[in-house]
């Protein structure tokens, strides 16, 4: 129980934001934890992408300047090859004589010796063996292509084999080339010849040094390699530049002509492919063939550009390098590399690189990114998962825990715990003032009964809907206050149903005006139970006992309030069933003695403090005492002697009643058995049974036992079974009492007239005597009590039963009820209940006229005599 009850009402509040706050910061460590390592994981993946842009620009940097160097060294080649060819002294030293037309033969004419064509052939092949120049001119200035003038060949050899080959691969070409053509490329020669003429006139004095170089524009070229390139069909193939060295004369000097090798644009953009020919016609693609090269390689990103000319050169596969170049299309990297050329710096070599290439190289780090960003957001909202799981087990079972508390695990209400922590709190919050605190103890009546003769399971059942209709009724209750249950929390203004344990239920009711509407709740309460309870095959009557106590008048704090309404609620059992009781401060020493009793009883069996009395009864028809009726006693250590009304009932309450009932019967068969012995005239012996002792499994085979040990007959042997009890369940006693009397004990009603029993009951149960209660036999001093007395008696005639009149106390009663038809007389008048040795006495000295006369029953009538004189000498 909480001592603090400001502190205990904060706590579960204070728990809640607890929870919530824990349940908010886990999942914002959760965030925080995901944005530092998805930050991580995209600052890492942004350094490996600036990596690799900055490794891939290095690479084409350094790819690119090895690509301007070749290409450099291509044309430096070249012109260095020319330009050996142009310092020839046979060059130099020649007669300027340009061709008249093709089929002047200059060797044969005497312009060039053998040795000479030689010399320019061998330096053909060199420069061939490298590079393919298509052909080398010379071309002496003055040169007039409108006479009909052509340039001198300086290769044929090599070419004719050539072209010889060309011819086997492609048959169809046998024509020349056409002379317009012819005539451009002449028209260039002039051109060049007046540009050397005119900045190179002289050799220069640092020769080869210095030596100058002119560059043509791309044209079409006329030679007959360029001529077969094109049964491609690509007009590119047709183009070349014309590279241009200036022919000094051997002794002035001076300007004369010009050497020219035919430089192939194809073969520029297969060295920016890194092949050694294009493959245009059926010969290079068997020599590429031959010499296993690759030719499925991407698009090449150069550009050779030459900037006097405004020619570019590039891989004609290339769809997005005109992009760039057209301004089409931003490239992701450009970078630019001047070719370093002993004679001019016009050739820039370009290389692009696509955005679209670029990403495809940063896309796997991207993919890597996300896949890694992926795998982290499901770690983590795994591992969220796993939290929330170990949480939520967590909550659930501290909420079982918390549930199997404060519950009733049956009935689901709150238990004796919650119920008493519930009371403190809130009569330590109860402001004095107006209203009232109202605290209803229940005890269902006769609920072991039910357990005893249906069983736990129906018992339990019956506690379920004792325990619902408790709560509907307080809920439709007029007065509104809130019920407190498992889903909200309980304060102090809330009402409750709770469970003790067994069939005890406390209901609490803050708030109330008065007394008078606590008794209404009270009422309300009884009223739900008037309703038969259906369980299964049986059908219920349940009442229910209730002591009210009310704060502060009954008590000050939650025990001593519980202790009011208990005694309370005792005193109203004993009042009969379904009383309700208020509290009463005078009643409190009543029950403590109570409970001083039930204390003692436990040990009052084995301390062989229980007594037999016995109680004589009168038979009429033979006028002696024949029978005894046993009666307990206890004979109590500081009290003295109590009598059964103090004690039976406690005895009842409790397992106690089994131990003590079996006692009995174990003594009074005993003790019939000495009086039979004896022969005292005591025949019949009648003993009172409790209701749970007849429903209690194998009663029947006990109580045969016992019969034997003492070594009666059964027949000798009453059970006195009170009327009301048996009208608690009549189906099921009806069965039992069948049982019972097949073992040959005859079975008598006893209080009969108290219990409401029904004639039809009545004539289904197994009896053989009835016993008129006390209470009529008072009554027949009346002519209406008589009259009922008449019936009673009549009515056992009819089912055939024996009658004994209970309590005669005067010769009045005496003579009405022998009147009135009874067999037997039992009471005060005859005798009290007595030690079994003054009955023996009483029973051996009995005088019937003696009797009759001290009781002037003779004046009543003088031939009075018993009404049955025929009747046996035994109750039957
Ligand atoms: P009961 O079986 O009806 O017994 C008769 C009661 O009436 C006895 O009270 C008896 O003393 C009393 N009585 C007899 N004649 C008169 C009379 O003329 N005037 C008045 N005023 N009373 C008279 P007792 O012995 O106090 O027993 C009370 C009840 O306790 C019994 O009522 C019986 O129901 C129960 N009881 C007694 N002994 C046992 C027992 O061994 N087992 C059980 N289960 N119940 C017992
Ligand atoms: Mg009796
Ligand atoms: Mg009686």
């Amino acid at each position: 129980m909480s001592s603090d009850p400001a502190r205990s009402k904060a706590r579960p509040k204070t728990r809640r934001r607890l929870r919530e706050w824990r349940g908010h910061s886990i999942t914002a460590g959760f965030v925080l934890l995901w944005l530092i390592g998805s930050l991580a994981i995209y600052r890492d993946a942004r350094q490996m992408i600036v990596d690799t842009e900055a490794k891939i620009r290095k690479e084409m940097s350094l790819e690119t300047r090895a690509m301007a160097q070749t290409l450099a060294g291509m044309l430096e080649r070249t012109y260095l090859t020319i330009r050996t060819v142009s310092l020839l002294p046979a060059v130099r030293a020649a007669v300027p004589h340009n061709r008249a037309n093709t089929d002047e033969d200059v060797v044969e004419q005497g312009y060039f010796s053998d040795r000479d064509t030689t010399i320019i052939q061998q330096l053909y092949n060199h420069i061939a063996a490298d590079i393919d120049v298509s052909e080398i001119y010379l071309v002496y200035d003055g040169f007039d292509p409108e006479q009909g003038q052509v340039p001198f060949l300086m290769f044929d050899e090599v070419l004719l084999e050539r072209i010889g080959l060309a011819k086997e691969a492609e048959p169809t070409h046998d024509a020349d080339e056409p002379e317009e053509y012819e005539a451009a490329e002449y028209m260039e020669y002039v051109q060049q010849l007046d540009h050397l003429r005119r900045h190179a006139p002289l050799l220069p004095v640092e020769a080869p040094n210095g030596i100058a170089a002119v560059t043509s524009a791309l044209l079409r070229t006329c030679d007959n390699s360029q001529y077969t390139s094109l049964a491609n069909g690509d007009e590119r193939d047709s183009h070349g530049l014309l590279l241009s060295v200036p022919v000094y004369d051997l002794s002035s000097k001076q300007f004369k002509g010009l050497v020219t090798a035919v430089l192939r644009a194809n073969v520029l953009e297969a060295a920016l492919l890194g092949w050694p020919r294009l493959p245009i016609t059926e010969l290079d693609k068997r020599l590429l063939a031959q010499r296993h090269t690759d030719l499925s390689t991407a698009p090449a990103e150069y550009v050779l550009e030459n900037r006097e000319t405004g020619d570019r050169i590039m891989d004609r596969r290339s769809a997005s390098l005109p992009r760039f170049l057209g301004g089409l299309e931003q490239p992701a990297i450009h970078l630019e590399q001047t070719l370093e050329l002993p004679y001019s710096s016009a050739w820039h070599l370009h290389r692009y690189k696509s955005t679209a290439h670029l990403d495809s190289a940063i896309a796997p780090i991207q993919r890597d990114m996300w896949q890694r960003l992926g795998l982290l957001s499901l770690l983590l909202a795994g591992l969220g998962l796993a939290v929330e799981r170990v949480f939520a087990v967590q909550r659930k079972s501290t909420r079982t825990l918390t549930r199997m508390a404060n519950y009733d695990a049956l009935t689901g209400l709150p238990n004796r715990r919650l119920v008493a922590e519930h009371l403190s709190h809130a009569l330590d919050r109860q402001q004095p003032g107006n209203s009232q605190y109202g605290v209803l103890m229940i005890d269902l009546d006769d609920f072991k009964e039910v357990n005893d003769t249906l069983g736990h399971q129906i018992g339990d059942r019956l506690l379920i809907e004792v325990s619902q209709r408790f709560v509907h009724s307080l809920r439709t209750s007029d007065q509104l206050f809130q019920l407190h249950n498992e889903a909200a929390p309980a304060d102090e203004h809330s009402a409750m149903v709770g469970r003790l344990g067994g069939d005890e239920f406390l209901v609490l009711l803050p708030n109330q005006p008065g007394l008078e509407q606590i008794l209404g709740i009270a009422e309300r309460l009884q009223a739900s139970l008037l309703e038969p309870i259906d369980l299964g095959q049986d059908q219920v009557y349940v009442h229910a006992s209730i002591g009210i106590a009310v704060h502060p008048e009954h008590g000050s704090d939650g025990p001593l309030l519980l202790r009011s309404a208990d005694t309370a609620m005792y005193l109203a059992k004993r009042q009969g069933r379904g009383q309700t009781v208020v509290f009463q401060q005078d009643l409190d020493e009543k029950s403590r003695q109570r409970l001083q009793l039930l204390t003692d009883l436990h040990s009052a069996l084995t301390q062989k403090q229980f007594v037999l009395h016995y109680q004589p009864e009168l038979n009429l028809a033979s006028g002696r005492i024949d029978c005894v009726e046993a009666l307990i006693r206890w004979q109590h250590p500081t009290l003295g002697l109590i009598y059964p009304a103090d004690f039976i009932t406690l005895l009842e309450q409790s397992a106690l009643i089994l131990e003590v009932g079996q006692w009995v019967l174990e003594t009074a068969c005993r003790q019939l058995k000495a009086w039979q012995d004896a022969g005292s005239g005591i025949e019949h012996m009648c003993v009172n049974v409790s209701l749970r002792q007849l429903t209690q499994p194998g009663f029947a085979e006990t109580l045969q036992s016992t019969i034997r040990r003492a070594g009666i007959s059964p027949g000798n042997l009453s059970l006195e079974l009170t009327e009301s009890m048996l009208m608690q369940h009549p189906e099921a006693n009806i069965r039992l009492l069948h049982e019972l009397r097949k073992t040959g004990v005859k079975i008598a009603l006893d209080d009969f007239g108290t219990g409401y029993s029904s004639f039809s009951y009545l004539r289904q149960l197994p009896l053989d005597v009835l016993k008129i209660d006390r209470s009529f036999v008072i009554d027949t001093a009346t002519e209406q009590g008589q009259a009922i007395c008449q019936t009673l008696a009549a009515l056992a005639q009819r089912l055939g039963l024996k009658v004994i009149a209970e309590g005669v106390e005067t010769t009045e009663q005496f003579f009405n009820m022998s009147e009135v038809g009874s067999d037997w007389m039992q009471g005060y008048l005859i005798s009290r209940p007595l030690a079994a040795e003054r009955t023996e006495q009483l029973a051996r000295s009995f005088d019937w006229q003696a009797f009759k006369t001290d009781n002037g029953l003779h004046g009543h009538s003088p031939d009075w005599a018993p009404r049955h004189p025929s009747s046996a000498t035994q109750p039957s």
